[in-house]
Order: C-alpha cells, then sequence, then structure tokens
C-alpha cells in the first residue's frame, strides 16, 4: 500500500512548485475544450499551492503528438479556460520545445500565487521514453514537484517518473491522493463484504484484474460480453454472442477454482442484430444460434441486486451490457441506480464504466469514480504505478 507525502505535508510558501496535472482534455476541430472535467479535477491542488503562496508551474500532456510540436495539440486552449476558472491569469509559456525561452523567463519573474501553464509535454520525443535529459531542464524550474495526473500513473515518462528522481520531495496531490485512499483501501483493507462487479467486452482484457480481485473479494459478479465466455465454460450455447474461444478453459479453471463466489448472469436480452433498434428478447440459459446478448435480463438484475445489498465496499469495472445502445442499457443503469443508494464505498473504474455512470447522471452518488482508465485497471491488477511510487513515503 502506498503512504506517500502530499502537499499538505510539505512547506510551498515561495517555492516553484512543478505539478504535473492531467489536461489531457477533448478538443472539437476548432482547438475548442468539449469536456472541462479533467481541468475542473485538477482545480483543488492548484488552489491550494496558490492560497498557500506557492509559485505554481503547471505541465501536462494533450493527445499523442508522438514528439512534435503539433499546434492542435497545444494547450494554449487549456491556460485560457483554467484563467476562467481559477479567476487569474495563466501564464502560458508557448515553447515549441516545452521548457524553453518562454518558460524560463516567465517562471523567473514569478511572484507568490502566480501560475504557468508549460506546453504540451510530448511535444517532446523524451516525454514518454523517460529519458533524463528532459526530466532535468523539467526539475531545474522547480523546488518541489507534485504529481496529480492518475491518469498517467501507470506510465514511467520524464514528466512524472524521470522528475520525481530528481526533486525532492516529490509529492502527491489531492487528486492521486484520493485515487489512493478508494482504490488502495478497497483492494488493500476494505470494509466486507467486498464485492467487485465486473463487465464489459473481454475476459482476455480482465484476466489480471479477474485474478488479483479474486483473492480478495467476498463475492464476485461478472456480467456485460465478458460473461459469454463464462456460459460456454459452463456448456450453454451462446449463439453470436461475444465469445472468446482461446478463454473458455480459463474460465472453467476460474469457475472451478472460485466456485460460489463467482455469480454469471441467468437471463439475457438477446438480439439477431448488434443494432439499438433490433427486436429483442430474454431467454434464461442458453443463447439461441444467430441470437446474440446484449444485457443483462431482469432476473440477473434481481440476482445481483441481492448480491450487491449488504456489500460494504464495491468495486465496479465494465458495463453490464451494450449501454451505449438506449434499449440495452438497462442492465447498467439498473446496477449504477442501486450503488448510488446503497450505504457502501462504490468505486467506479475504467474509462466506459466511469462514462455509463455518468451518462446515467449518478456520477456524484459513488463515493469514488476514478480518473484514469487503464491506471485503475491496474491498480485493481495489484500492479505497482510507477508514476505513484516514484513520490516521496511519508
Ligand atoms: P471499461 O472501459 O469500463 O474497462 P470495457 O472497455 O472492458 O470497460 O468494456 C466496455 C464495452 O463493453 C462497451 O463498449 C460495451 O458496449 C461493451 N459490452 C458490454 N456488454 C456487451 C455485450 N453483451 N456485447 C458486446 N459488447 C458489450
Ligand atoms: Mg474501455
Amino acid at each position: 500500500m502506498y503512504n506517500k507525502l502530499t502537499v499538505e505535508d510539505v512547506e510551498v510558501k515561495g517555492k516553484r512548485v512543478l505539478v504535473r496535472c492531467d489536461f489531457n482534455v477533448p478538443l472539437n476541430d476548432k482547438q475548442e475544450i468539449t469536456d472541462e472535467n479533467r481541468i475542473v479535477g485538477a482545480l483543488p491542488t492548484i488552489n491550494y499551492l496558490i492560497e498557500n503562496g506557492a509559485k505554481v508551474i503547471l505541465c501536462s500532456h494533450m493527445g499523442k503528438p508522438k514528439g512534435n510540436p503539433v499546434p492542435e495539440l497545444s494547450l494554449a486552449p487549456v491556460a485560457k479556460r483554467l484563467s476562467e476558472k481559477l479567476g487569474k491569469e495563466v501564464v502560458f509559456a508557448a515553447d515549441d520545445n516545452v521548457v524553453g525561452e518562454n518558460a524560463k523567463k516567465a517562471v523567473a519573474e514569478m511572484k507568490e500565487g502566480d501560475v504557468v501553464l508549460l506546453e504540451n509535454t510530448r511535444y517532446r520525443a523524451e516525454e514518454t521514453k523517460n529519458v533524463e535529459e528532459f526530466s532535468k531542464e523539467l526539475a531545474s524550474l522547480c523546488d518541489l514537484f507534485v504529481n496529480d495526473a492518475f491518469g498517467t500513473a501507470h506510465r514511467a515518462h520524464c514528466s512524472n517518473v524521470g522528475v520525481s528522481a530528481l526533486v525532492q520531495p516529490a509529492v502527491a496531490g489531492y487528486l492521486i491522493e484520493k485515487e489512493i485512499k478508494f482504490l488502495g483501501n478497497a483492494v488493500n483493507a476494505p470494509e466486507r463484504p467486498l464485492v467487485a462487479i465486473l463487465g464489459g467486452s473481454k475476459v482476455s482484457s480482465k484476466i489480471s484484474v479477474i485474478e488479483n480481485l479474486l483473492k480478495k473479494v467476498d463475492k464476485l459478479i461478472i456480467g456485460g460480453g465478458m460473461a459469454y465466455t463464462f456460459f460456454a465454460a459452463q456448456g450453454k450455447t451462446t449463439g453470436t454472442s461475444l465469445l472468446e474461444p482461446d478463454f473458455i478453459d480459463y474460465a472453467k479453471k476460474m469457475l472451478d477454482n472460485a466456485g460460489d463466489k463467482i455469480l454469471l448472469p441467468i437471463d439475457t436480452v438477446i438480439a439477431q442484430k448488434f443494432d439499438n433498434d433490433a427486436p429483442s428478447e430474454v431467454v434464461e440459459g442458453d443463447i439461441p444460434e444467430g441470437w446474440m446478448g446484449l444485457d443483462i435480463g431482469p432476473k440477473t438484475i434481481a440476482m445481483f441486486k441481492e448480491a450487491l445489498a449488504d456489500a460494504k465496499t464495491v468495486v465496479w469495472n465494465g458495463p453490464m451490457g451494450v449501454f451505449e445502445m438506449p434499449n440495452f442499457a438497462k442492465g447498467t443503469n439498473e446496477i449504477a441506480s442501486m450503488l448510488a443508494e446503497l450505504d457502501a464505498t462504490t468505486i467506479i473504474g475504467g474509462g466506459d464504466s466511469v462514462a455509463a455512470v455518468n451518462q446515467a447522471g449518478l456520477g456524484d452518488k459513488m463515493s469514488h469514480v476514478s480518473t484514469g482508465g487503464g491506471a485503475s485497471m491496474e491498480f485493481l491488477e495489484g500492479k505497482v504505478l510507477p508514476g505513484i511510487d516514484a513520490l516521496t513515503d511519508k
């Protein structure tokens, strides 16, 4: 379990503080920000530093410019939006080499409480290879490093791991602190019963999650497209549903080992086409030839809800059906509504699961909605996240 220093554990007044944020926000073709959630998510750490008299230097990547100064992926729109959110000027250091003349000059002129934003860190080819030269340049700008970008914590890049090794102390911001608290406790010291809900499209992409969680949970609920490989392992027919034949044996083994810990759907909403408007039916057990499972059925929803009723901690990764199509979103939405009302610590991880819960308007009813798709998955897999590991221990 991580026990890292946080912004509140160190003196920040008068210090040049470099903060790795996750400003990887979606832009439309006019370079306008279409979803500002990640900017909003970064505000608590930034405001804390401003209020406590730090000189706040922000950095982030955006998209995949692959080491080139791609103008469409400039952080300039983020500087503008951030200025509005903070109600104060954010000086944008427009350097194609990120730590260039503009950045150096802007930092040299900073007063306590000022904010500077550097250009997209992935304009530099060294960034994703964690080459020390760029880490040194970043380190030269600051006295203290704060990592608040959970979304990239599973990667070892210059702007998180590289710079952490060169600037001491390197501490966690509020976002990362919250991710560690919720995901870490859920996996390592949960209030029980602990129930995990796994779904989504593929068993193959979730094997390590299944294995790690099976060791820890009291119950494991499996829904979504991955359930049909387990159906096949039980000897059921699956029609044209998603199926990973190479993983049927694996699923069998899991069922043999975990026995009654694993709950699988007992009925399925099926259709003949992968289409929201395709006529649907509900079947129990076998899925007939020519039909595919697109959501869990009503009996399964009731069974899963019963299994969740006494849970004290719930971790959810992977939708229960094709939630992008309204006619097959019911299973996912019903489970989300149930969790929203449950007297338990509820944690949502995974890009699509988070999208599903937000689509249902229930994001704020959960204890924690993880901001990092890949990073939260690796946390649930029990892996060490290099971006967090590199921070200074308490
Ligand atoms: P997450 O991003 O939360 O980890 P995944 O990426 O594993 O989740 O899976 C999400 C995808 O799984 C969604 O696009 C959803 O439509 C799909 N899915 C869920 N159930 C089914 C199903 N029965 N058939 C086909 N696709 C499904
Ligand atoms: Mg996904």
